[in-house]
Order: structure tokens, then sequence, then C-alpha cells
């Protein structure tokens, strides 16, 4: 391979105790490494920016290995092959690696490569937020943890968010009475105006316990939870019978040091008969085929609306993650790496 790119990559420099700062990732500049027998490099075009880079960041006990010190900060991306000597690709494939991460190329084993089946018809960022991982995560969060019946109430917390916003859609397909709790007005008149759930409550403005009992009268069947803290603790205590608890995230404690507290009343969940499931979306892999059938069939019947909140440009992928956690990202959070074939 002649005229070799320069790669940039942002390396873990700390690990974070609280906030994550300018000292804690550190962007550098080298040649991207010559390509091996059956390798794949990728020019990275979407870089995904999620809540749990900041789990990763750390070295809590957590679902997969922490990024260590000196790496590469792992992250999902979607990116065109540029040259290949695997024999499952070829230049100008759509591709999502398994490795790499916050990096403009990624140099990968085709065996860690999978392919983007793209529809003609539906954007490439798409692939990021709701027929990606997000979309994943809501699919299988709710219907397979939720199991959603028609009639049920479903709360749904960082309702605004990401993943949070294609659950409550998702209830509303199934027939469920949804209310999304997020942080602000502007936030809470796109759940109930544009995507059609039952009820917003604005945690900065509203006292969330009591806008719950004005607006889930009869409890809450199904709570969806992404924050964690007070706002869990506040859906739990109204859950009903045979309530559900999907844990996808706890959000509001991730920038804390130890363990993530959880709902104070334990004995809900005998007295209730509650099922609480934690969940990851890897667990679901074998069947991530499911899930993006029907996602894909539900966005090209216009049944779903999603938003996308791209960050320009690699060097701004440090200051871009913190959104997540000030909310000030208004969709799936995601860095422009490059620009689209
Ligand atoms: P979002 O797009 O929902 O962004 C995060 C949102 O969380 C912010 O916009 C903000 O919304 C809200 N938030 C942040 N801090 C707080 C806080 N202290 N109190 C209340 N709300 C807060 O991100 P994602 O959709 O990517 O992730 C949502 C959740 O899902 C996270 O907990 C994440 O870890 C989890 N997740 C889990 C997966 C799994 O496999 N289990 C996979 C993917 C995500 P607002 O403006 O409303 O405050």
């Amino acid at each position: 391979m002649t005229n070799q790119p320069q790669n940039r990559r942002w390396i873990l420099r700390k690990r974070p105790e609280a906030d994550i700062t300018a000292d804690h990732l550190e962007l550098v500049t080298a040649p991207v490494p010559d390509l091996q027998d059956d390798q794949v490099l990728v020019r990275n075009i979407y870089l995904s920016l999620d809540p749990t880079h900041r789990l990763w960041m750390s070295d809590r006990e957590q679902y997969l290995p922490p990024v260590q010190v000196g790496d590469v900060m792992r992250g999902g991306t979607l990116g065109v092959v540029e040259h290949s000597r695997s024999d499952r690709f070829q230049p100008g494939d759509i591709v999502k690696p398994m490795v790499g991460g916050w990096e403009a190329y990624t140099v990968a084993d085709g065996r860690m490569v999978r392919p983007v089946d793209r529809h003609p018809e539906i954007p490439l960022s798409a692939y990021m937020s709701v027929l990606g991982s997000t979309g994943i995560t809501a699919y299988f969060g709710l219907l397979d943890i939720g199991q959603p019946q028609p009639g049920e109430t479903l709360v749904v917390s960082a309702a605004a968010g990401a993943v949070g916003s294609i659950v409550g859609q998702i209830g509303k397909l199934k027939g469920c009475r949804v209310v999304g709790i997020a942080g602000g007005p502007e936030k809470c008149r796109w759940l109930t105006e544009e995507l059609g759930f039952d009820g917003a409550i604005d945690y900065r403005n509203d006292y969330v316990p009591a806008a719950l009992d004005r607006l889930c009268p009869d409890g809450v069947d199904i709570q969806f939870e992404n924050v964690g803290g007070d706002i869990m603790d506040a859906i739990y205590s109204r859950l009903n019978l045979n309530g559900r608890l999907s844990l996808c995230g706890m959000i509001s404690r991730y920038n804390d040091e130890g363990v993530m507290p959880g709902p104070k009343d334990f004995g809900r969940v005998l007295m209730k008969r509650l099922t609480v499931k934690g969940f990851i979306v890897l667990d679901y892999q074998k069947r991530f085929p499911e899930a993006l059938e029907a996602l894909t069939g539900w966005v090209t019947a216009d049944q779903l609306q999603w938003k996308n909140h791209v960050v320009d440009g690699l060097d701004n992928a440090l200051d871009g993650l913190s959104l997540l956690f000030s909310g000030g990202n208004d969709g799936k959070l995601m860095v422009k790496v490059s620009e689209e074939p």
C-alpha cells in the first residue's frame, strides 16, 4: 500500500474520577500500519458517542474489560473500506468494525468487521442510531424484558434520548400508554406532540413523584430505566403487581465512584412479584437480524422517528461526549469523522 495515510486517534491517558476533562484523553497522530493478510483498512465516517464510554474509561467492575490507559478509546464506528487484503471485503464496502474506536482509520481483521446492509432510501447515519445498537437496545429491552401488552402503562426515563425515544414509540406501536421523563420543555413537547407519547414529565421543572401520580393514576406496568437515582426510584415505587423493570442504564451515576444504589424498597420486588432484569445489547447479538428487520420495517413505513445530534470532526469528540451528561444532546450523539462516500 502506497501513500500511507496518517491516523488520528484519541488515547486514554488517565482514568476519570468524576466528570471527563481534557486530562483524560489525548488526540495523537501516527502513521497507519501496513495491512497484514486478511486485514482491511476502514476510513471511519461516523463515531458513536455513548454514555458507556464513561464506564469503559473507569476500572469499575463492568460488562467488558475497561479500556487500558495508553490504548485508543473504544467506540462504535461506521466507515468505508479503503484497502483490503481480506477476501470478505472490497474497497467501497460500508462496514462497522468491531475493534478500534475514536480514530480516523481502523485496521481490522476481516472477521472483526460487519458489513452494513444499507437500504437505499435510508440515510447512512441512521445505521448509527435507529438502525444501529440504539434501536436494537430499545427493541430487545422493551419487547424481550418489558413484554408490553396493549393497554399497559410504560414509563421511560431519558425518554427524549436516543434509546428512550425509540422505546416509547415501540411502546405506542404495541398499544401501551406511554409516559416519558426528560429534561426541559422542548424535549417534552417533542415527545407528546411529535412522537405521540401520552404524557411527558420535565424532571428539571416538575416534581416527578407527583407528576407520575397525575399521569399514571393506575400505576406503572413497565419501567424502561435509563437514568437511575431518584427518577428510577420514583417510577419503581409505582410499579404494579407483576410489573417489569427493564434496566438499560443508570447514566445519572456514571460520573460517580463506587456502587450504583438501587431503589430503596427492595421488598416491593417480593410484594408485587416484580421482574427486574438488567441487560446489555450485546447479549442479543445472535438476534440482531430480527431487530433490524422489524426496525427497518417501521422506519420505511414512517412509524418510527429519530433524531441524530452530529458533532463535526474527530477533534471535537471529547467535548461532544460531555453533552450526554448535561442533556446537551438532542438525539443520538455521534461524531462525523469524515465525509460519506
Ligand atoms: P441519550 O441520547 O439518552 O443521552 C443521554 C441522556 O441522559 C441525556 O440527553 C439526558 O437527557 C439524560 N441524562 C443525563 N444525565 C442525567 C441525569 N443526571 N439525570 C437525568 N437524566 C440524565 O443516550 P443513549 O440513548 O445512548 O443512552 C441512554 C441510556 O441507555 C444510558 O443509560 C446508556 O448507558 C443506556 N444504554 C444501554 C445499553 C445497553 O446495552 N444496556 C445500550 C445503549 C445505551 P435529558 O436532557 O432528558 O436530561
